[in-house]
């Protein structure tokens, strides 16, 4: 085991999550930067993730027909006839209002925040009743309510999803006058709700209800009167079409989880290209309900999956099934119902912004900006830490080969030892460390994204790797520390089966010339180790910063062991003369070819897999 290794894994995780953090993503749990690059789902919430959560009004739907929501030419005189629907705008929602300069300033979830705005533009001093009691909203009822104290008594206030509200009205508003809401207006007011789901909007309806003295609680919200529907626009994040492209080029499926209308799901996912054929799969979540697992599994299969109006605890078995499936699986979430969710992936993602407490804390990363582009940002990073473990896993991988042949030499061939222990350490953890550290911060490689995840399982260390950092490069590196040892011994007439006394100048100056060898190659071999398969006239020579560091604080190394009286004394060594470098640079050119002659061999067989 390379005692470098370990700081140098770890540090480049750490100095991975700074990376992210700048693009807006927080790691909770560090090994779930590794366990990122290989997500082959992610399950995405659509409001605020890969829409703006910049809520407008767009439409609303009164009595019997649509109407602006700019609210200042009311020929109509909507703002009258409609008040009640006003009013629940006002009153019924979760915001926290405070004023500063006679202005109101209103806190919280952008959707209220419109409607509020709404109201105000209709009727501007609309009045605010004391609030009595408040039934909350939560994911499963899909309905606020509110109970006021208006001056003709209680009044019940309610907005939600119109599958939750209309079943509740027996009643509906039309043109200031209360009707009966006969089946036919039932399918009236549908049809209102998919034409406006059909353009992307949310739909939510508004109810009311006077009430008497002596309700109770568990009855309010019954015999409503409907008031209307409103549609509400949600402009999709401009960085989302590029993201979901990134996605399908890098081989991730996304699968949009909302609790919204599948219609509005539909319309969105279509305007951001999540769904480009005619026949997308889209699984409400009163069908997943009826789903078996095998059926819900079966269905994933599809290419373009959509699972609307569903509930906190069905995106766990989502969850689930893409688990069974094998697939690793990233998700979103902010409520507190989607923790559960949130621990069952192999990525839980919460929204910095949107999010609760609960869902960060369940959570191994946190977005800072709820956007699905960082998302696709963060993948993209967890690719590269494991493609740059890799690079500095056989950089280090390298020398520990040309550490390993001077013992084999002294215990199986009685040859003396070319490399001691105290020298062999200061490759480990001097020479080498920023060097291998700068391998583990290199950028991705521009064709990340466009090669499918790695397969589950694959480890770190494979064969390819192995052979290379073994029996490649390894295997010349170590060649060569071996021939420069022998070169200095030869150059002083040395025979084999001659024993060395320890403190010999000849003996010190050759295990320097070996330690000097290993340095020197470990300097061309950095930049061999950049990539696998692209030639280092691809990926440079500069570029890497600390990779610079590393090639200088090697050659300040190989000049304090050589040349100073300190360098000399601490390590045991000598210095070698202008010969020895003379015979060793060749090997270093030599290994730089047969590298690069690999390099052409490999790709041109991804190119030709046959030849
Ligand atoms: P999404 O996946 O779009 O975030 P939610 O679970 O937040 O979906 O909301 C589901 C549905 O509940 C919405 O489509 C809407 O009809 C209704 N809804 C959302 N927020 C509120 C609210 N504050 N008050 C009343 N109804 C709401
Ligand atoms: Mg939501």
């Amino acid at each position: 085991m390379p005692e470098g290794l370990l700081p140098t894994l770890t540090l480049a995780l750490v100095l991975a999550t700074q990376r992210m953090a700048k693009r807006n993503v927080l790691i909770r749990y560090l090994p779930s930067v590794e366990t990122l690059g290989s997500t082959t789902v992610i399950c995405t919430d659509k409001t605020g993730t890969l829409t703006q959560n910049h809520m407008m009004v767009r439409r609303l739907y009164l009595g019997q027909s649509f109407h602006s929501s700019a609210g200042e030419r009311d020929e109509l005189g909507v703002a009258d006839l409609y008040r009640p629907f006003f009013l629940t705008a006002r009153m019924c929602h979760d915001l926290k209002e405070s004023e500063s300069h006679g202005k109101l300033a209103f806190l919280g979830d952008p959707m209220e925040v419109a409607l509020v705005e709404m109201a105000l533009r209709f009727i501007p001093g609309i009045p605010v009743y004391r609030r009595l009691t408040e039934i909350p909203f939560d994911a499963d009822r899909k309905r606020l309510s509110t109970l006021n104290e208006s001056p003709q008594g209680p009044v019940l206030y309610c907005k939600g999803a119109p599958e939750s509200v209309l079943p509740l009205c027996q009643h509906v508003l039309i043109d200031g006058k209360i009707q009966s809401l006969g089946t036919e207006a039932r399918e009236r007011i549908v049809h209102a709700q998919d034409e406006m789901a059909n353009q992307g909007l949310r739909v939510l309806a508004f109810a009311y209800r006077k009430l008497f003295e002596g309700h109770e609680r568990e009855r309010l919200e019954e015999d409503l009167i409907l008031a209307g529907l409103v549609g509400l626009e949600d402009p999709p994040r401009p960085e989302v079409p590029e993201a979901l492209r990134k996605c399908q080029e890098a081989g991730i499926k996304v699968i949009m989880v909302t609790g919204d209308h599948p219609r509005t799901a539909m319309a969105i996912a279509r305007e951001i290209g999540l769904v480009k054929s005619d026949s997308p799969t889209i699984i409400t979540g009163e069908q997943l309900r009826r789903f078996s697992d095998i059926q819900l599994q079966l269905a994933l299969d599809a290419q373009e999956v959509i699972f609307a109006r569903v509930v906190a605890d069905q995106k766990m078995r989502i969850v689930g099934a893409l688990r069974n499936k094998n697939q690793i699986v990233a998700v979103t979430g902010d409520g507190v119902n989607d923790a559960p969710a949130l621990k069952a992936a192999h990525i839980g993602i919460a929204m910095g912004i949107a999010g609760t407490d609960v869902a960060k804390e369940a959570a191994d990363m946190v977005l800072l900006d709820d956007n699905f582009a960082s998302i696709v940002n963060a993948v993209e990073e967890g690719r590269a830490v494991f493609e740059n473990i890799r690079k500095f896993l056989t950089y280090v991988l390298v020398h520990n080969v040309a550490e390993l042949i001077p013992y084999l030499g002294f215990l199986l061939f009685k040859i003396p030892l070319a490399l001691t222990p105290i020298q062999a350490l200061s490759i480990d953890m001097g020479s080498d460390t920023l060097a291998a550290l700068g391998l583990g911060v290199e950028r991705p490689d521009p064709q990340i994204m466009r090669r499918p995840p790695r397969p589950r399982g694959e480890r770190l260390m494979n064969w390819p790797l192995a052979f290379r950092a073994y029996l490649f490069l390894g295997l010349i590196e170590a060649a060569t520390a071996m021939a420069a040892f022998f070169f200095v011994l030869n150059r002083a007439g040395w025979k084999y089966g001659q024993t060395l006394v320890a403190q010999d100048p000849m003996y010190l100056q050759a295990t320097t010339a070996c330690l000097s060898a290993i340095i020197l190659m470990q300097i061309v071999n950095v930049f061999l180790c950049r990539s696998d398969m692209r030639s280092v006239f691809a990926t440079g020579i500069l570029g890497n910063s600390l990779i610079l560091v590393g090639v200088m604080s090697e050659i300040a190394m190989l000049l304090l062991i050589n040349y100073t009286y300190w360098g000399n004394a601490l390590l045991g060594t000598q210095p070698i003369g202008e010969a020895v470098w003379g015979f060793v640079i060749p090997f270093g050119i030599a290994m730089f070819i047969l590298e690069e002659l690999r390099k052409w061999l490999a790709r041109r067989r991804l190119l030709h897999p046959s030849s």
